[in-house]
This record gives structure tokens, sequence and C-alpha cells, in this order.
């Protein structure tokens, strides 16, 4: 909802409000009682005919604004006593003199007198507060009388969680068409509001709409409605366009800088707004420099546009079951700012220090995407594409995850047994609980198997490095390795997650851990971490697996560790590429279903073999020449290679 404070929303004439596709305003009780007036309202017959307005209006209930005079009012259980700003009269709203002005200015949707006090208000004055809101709630619904409108009640609490809970659990029980969530967006931080919103909507019903009042940037409301809210009103785009910021499907961009002087683009190519359409980036730069009304107008109906398309974009992905993959998107692309033309140039490699923990650094590729150095042995975990990236084609893809998580019968609840060894900045992991939630989404808990997800890592300062550079990591953007740092543990609230960390040395934790089906084995490489790529490691592995069938995946392809692999009695096979690497590698315990299809990964074959013995990295290192001929012979008669 655009807001139109004083029945108008600054600049901008109806035509504009319905071509940007604005479907309902928020109107001021307070602003509209004190100027013109409940009697102008009475001989128009409401505020659609008074402002050439057809489509719906919601009025707050001045509670709000009341909150914010705190010198020149008194409270009480009857209601607020204060001075207008107009003219000095005094006046008194209470839940019916309020409901009563809404009625007059014929509102759609009106809102109930609530106490709004600073989130950050300690328990005692919060409690007050709501217990007085909701009194003045029941009031309001007596005050509404036979009004056709809709009445809204308010959740109050500040940032207390039992308050907002109580608070959420009494409004629902009295007969109202919506709820609101109020005293947010008021002072606390925007981690508390995002818990709050997701704590309240929790025990709001379901069929009843929900709104948060006074939210937000698009970001905030992308994570709101993530949290289940559905309606929302915010001065921002009118506001931060009379600056000159402006939203745009590339970032954030501020009209005012030097950089757009001579831009003859459009503000936005993949918007279709009348600005857009009309205007280049120079006349609008050139506008806003002289604080001209116009470039305010303008780029004001460009951030409503944006706005509005955001919200259909959203209800569109709910509507077809793909927020979630949008969510994923967009909690990325909302918080970039304009990205062809960065703010401050980018320092030569070189020279910037890259931010740094323990024997770990943040490194940037030249192609933009950053990843963790290990500073001791020089290692750069996924340094070959963007890690999510990686670890997707890697290990999620190639493993047939999603496939795997799906029942294979209603009454099959094994869990899914998935191994991340070498957790190191969880994007493998995350990949995994990525896939998860895509599928939760798309095919509900039902049709799911659990997923047990076991990290096996000795060093939490690569998480701990990327998680407070969170805007370099963004598949860390999300409450599981939080929860995982701070726990051990974290589970997804459906149940369809349960995802631990084994923290210490693998080989210690290896037999503890429930056997695997499938394991993403990423430690470091073989010249940093040795012990991890032996053949009596392998060996352990395999045994630990039985009898149950299980597949490892590696992005190591090099002989010595195929070689150790096929010596431990695993089958062995080509995996996918990834970045310069022709290919990585698959490990099976079993043999049968493979090479049954040309789909399924290759083995390796003859002329693998043949690369084998010729080959100077034939065996691990300090094998003695009786070890070294008794793993040739064991090689060579590996079943793989029998011929057929
Ligand atoms: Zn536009």
């Amino acid at each position: 909802m655009p807001v139109g404070t004083q029945a108008t929303v600054k600049n901008m004439n109806v035509e504009g409000l319905k071509a940007v596709g604005a479907q309902v305003l928020l109107a001021n009780t307070y602003h509209l009682l004190l100027r013109p007036g409940p009697d102008v309202f009475r001989k128009f017959g409401g505020i659609h005919r008074f402002m050439n307005w057809d489509r719906p209006v919601l009025t707050d209930s001045g509670g709000f604004q009341i909150f914010s005079l705190p010198e020149d009012r008194t409270m009480s259980e009857a209601g607020a006593r204060f001075r207008s700003y107009v003219d000095g009269q005094l006046h008194f709203l209470s839940p019916e003199s309020s409901i009563e002005m809404q009625r007059a200015i014929g509102s759609d949707i009106m809102m109930v007198l609530d106490q709004c006090i600073a989130s950050t208000a300690p328990q005692a004055e919060a409690e007050a507060a709501m217990h007085l809101t909701h009194r003045w709630a029941e009031r309001s619904l007596r005050a509404r009388g036979d009004s056709p409108a809709a009445l809204f009640g308010i959740v109050q609490g500040a940032c207390h969680r039992d308050l907002r809970l109580r608070s959420a659990a009494h409004l629902r029980t009295l007969p109202f068409d919506g709820l609101a969530i109020g005293g947010l967006a008021v002072g606390e931080t925007d981690q508390q509001r995002y818990e709050f919103t997701g704590l309240v909507t929790g025990e709001l019903p379901s069929h009843l709409p929900r709104y948060l009042m006074g939210v937000g940037t698009p970001i905030d409301i992308l994570e709101a409605v993530h949290r289940g809210v559905d309606m929302f009103d915010c001065i921002i785009p009118t506001q931060l366009a009379q600056r000159g910021t402006v939203f745009s499907s590339h970032g954030r961009l501020h009209c005012r800088r030097t950089v757009y002087k001579f831009a003859e683009e459009p503000l936005d190519a993949a918007c279709d707004c009348s600005t857009c359409r009309q205007y280049s980036r120079a006349y609008l730069h050139h506008l806003s420099k002289s604080d001209e009304v116009l470039g305010w107008q303008l780029l004001s109906i460009h951030n409503l546009a944006f706005y509005h398309r955001l919200m259909a974009e959203i209800r569109a992905a709910i509507v077809t079951g793909d927020f979630p993959a949008y969510y994923e998107r967009q909690r990325v692309a909302l918080v970039r700012d304009d990205e062809a033309n960065p703010a401050v140039p980018p320092a030569p490699a070189r020279t910037r220090s890259a931010p740094r923990r323990g024997d770990y650094e943040i490194q940037t590729s030249p192609q933009g995407f950053s990843s963790i150095r290990q500073i001791s042995s020089g290692e750069v975990m996924h340094s070959v594409s963007a890690p999510e990236d990686e670890a997707n084609r890697l290990y999620v893809e190639q493993s047939g995850l999603a496939r795997r998580l799906r029942r294979r019968s209603p009454e099959d609840e094994q869990p899914l047994v998935v191994w991340d060894v070498g957790l190191g900045a969880a994007s493998n992991a995350m990949a995994a609980i990525h896939c998860t939630e895509r599928e939760l989404a798309s095919a509900g808990p039902a049709a799911l198997r659990p997923l047990h997800l076991v990290s096996f890592e000795r060093d939490l300062d690569p998480l701990h490095l990327a998680k407070r550079h969170a805007s370099h990591f963004p598949h860390l953007r999300h409450g599981a390795p939080h929860g995982l740092l701070n726990k051990g543990r974290w589970g997804h609230a459906s149940g369809a997650i349960d995802w631990w960390l084994l923290r210490g040395d693998f080989l210690e934790h290896l037999e503890a851990a429930p056997p695997p089906d499938l394991i993403f084995y990423d430690p470091f490489s073989s010249k940093t971490d040795t012990a991890l790529w032996q053949p009596d490691v392998f060996a352990r592995l395999h045994r630990h697996c039985q009898p149950r069938p299980a597949e490892l995946y590696t992005y190591a392809a090099g002989t010595g560790v195929r070689a150790a692999l096929l010596l431990a009695g695993f089958f062995v096979a080509e995996g996918v590429g990834t970045g310069p690497k022709a290919t990585t590698t698959v490990a099976y315990t079993r043999s049968e279903g493979l090479n049954g299809d040309s789909a399924s990964p290759k083995l390796l074959g003859a002329d693998w073999l043949a690369r084998w013995r010729r080959s100077d990295a034939k065996y691990p290192a300090d094998l003695s020449e009786a070890q070294q001929a008794a793993f040739a012979l064991r090689i060579e008669a590996h079943p793989q290679f029998a011929p057929r």
C-alpha cells in the first residue's frame, strides 16, 4: 500500500497510482481528523469521492502518530488527549472516536486504536500497553456497529516473546477480519524484527490477512513474506525518490552520482514504467541534482512500479509453488548496489588486506566470487567456480539428492544419511539443505524421507569467517549455519532436516557416525591432508558403510586417489568435470546397477588401468617394495577390470 497520509500519495495523481499497479492506499486518521476534519468527509460521502480514488482505502487508527508526540499528549484508560499541530486545539482520540472518524472517512479497512510503545520498552511497560491495547480492541469492535468495513486488530508486546505470543493468542479469539503486527520498525534491529515477525505469524490464524505495519524496504518485505506476512505499507518508495535513490533490477541506484551525468540508457531497462520508457538516466540525474519536483515525481513512479512488480512476482511465485527458489534469488538480488557502477572502484586485490581468521582468509576471484583460502597451505576451498555452484554440480546434482529424498513407499521413513566430510564454509552442506527445502516446497514433507546431514570438521574458523562476511557468501544467509555454530546441531522446523556437527579429527569420529548413504568427500587435498586419502582410511569407510550400498563423491581425480579407493574395495567411476577439471571421482560400495545404461557413470576401465601402470604416482607414499607388489596385484585383480 502506498502511503497517502493527507489523502494524497506525495507527488502522485490517481492515474499515476493506478498505472504503477496500486490496488489499495493507506490514509492517516490522525492527520485527516485535524485537517480537513470529519465534516468535509461527511459532506463528500467519504474519501473515495473526495480524492477521486475508486479503489480500497485502509486507514490507520492514529495510535502510531500519538505515540510519536510524547510531549503533547496525555494517555488514560479512556484514550489520548493531544493538541493539534494545525490550530492548537485540544482533541481527544479514543477507540470509539477513532472508529467514528474512520467511518466518516469511508475507510474499507479500519484499524483499532492501539497503544504503540518503543520496541525496546521493558517488560512491565510493554505488558501494561498490551493489556490496554486488548481492552481498546474490544471497545473498537463494539464501536464498529453496522459498518460494512473490515476491522483489523493489532498485536503488540514490544520485543518480549511471551507478550507477543499472548497478544496474538488473545486477538485471534476476537471477531476481526484481519490481524496486524504493530510496534515493529520502531527501534529494534533487523534480526529482531524478522524473529518477532516469524514468532507472531506462527500464532495467527491462516485464513485471515496478516499486515506488518510500516515495513519496509524490498528486502524487509521479502523476509516478512517468507515469515508469513501478506500486507505492507511504507513511505520508502516516495521518500527515497525525493533523495534520488531508486530500486532497480540490478541493485539500488543513487541518481545524483556523477557517473550518470551522460548516461543515455533508461533507469532500469527491465522496467516498463512510464519513467523508464521515456527518460534517460542523465535527465533524471539532472532533475534530481537540481531538486526539481518533476525528478521526485518521475523517480516515485519508478519506485512504486518496482514495489508493485515485486509484490506481483511474490504472489505469482507463491501460487506456482516457486516462492522458496524466488526467495533465495531475491534475498541476494535485493540488497545489491548498482553493480555496473560501483560506488568505490575495487582496489587491486593485492593491496587490499583480505579479512582473515586464524589460518584462513577470504579470497575474491577475478570473476567476482569469494572463497576461503588456507594461508599456510595456500589451498582454496572451491577454487574453480562460485562455491555454491560447484557444491551443487559436484555433490547435490551428481548424487541425485533430490530424487533420493523421495520416499520409495508410503511406509518408507528411513532417513537419508549424508556425510559432509570437510565442512569448510558449509557450501556443500547448505547446498544439500537448500535442495531439501526446494523439495519440501514442491513435494511437501509427506513425500520426503528425512535428511540426516552429518558434517565433520576440526576447524570452524572458515565457517566463522565466511559467516561474518556473509555478503560474500550468500548461501550462509540462513538460520542453519548459525544453529550449527551455536549448538552443534540444527533442525528444520518440519523435522525434515537434522544437521549436526562432529567436531574434531574425521578419523576419530568415522565409526561413531551413522553409516552413510552418500558421502560428500571434500577435505583438503592429499598434499595438505595426506592421511585422509590413504587406502586404509577408505577401507575403514567401506567397512563402515556395509551392508547398505553407499556412494562417495569427491573433487579429486588423481591416479593415486582412485587407486586407493579401488584398493579399499570401492568400484570407481569418472564424475562430472568442474571448472578446468575434466573429471572428478565417484566411488560405489557395490557394482550392481552400474554401467547398466548410458546415463549411469562410466566405471574406470582397461584404458585407465593402462594409464595407472605407466603412472609415476601409482602407489601411496611410504610403501615398501613388497607392499607395492601386493598393492599392484590387488588393483590388477579388482573385479571392476575383470573381462566380461
Ligand atoms: Zn521504471
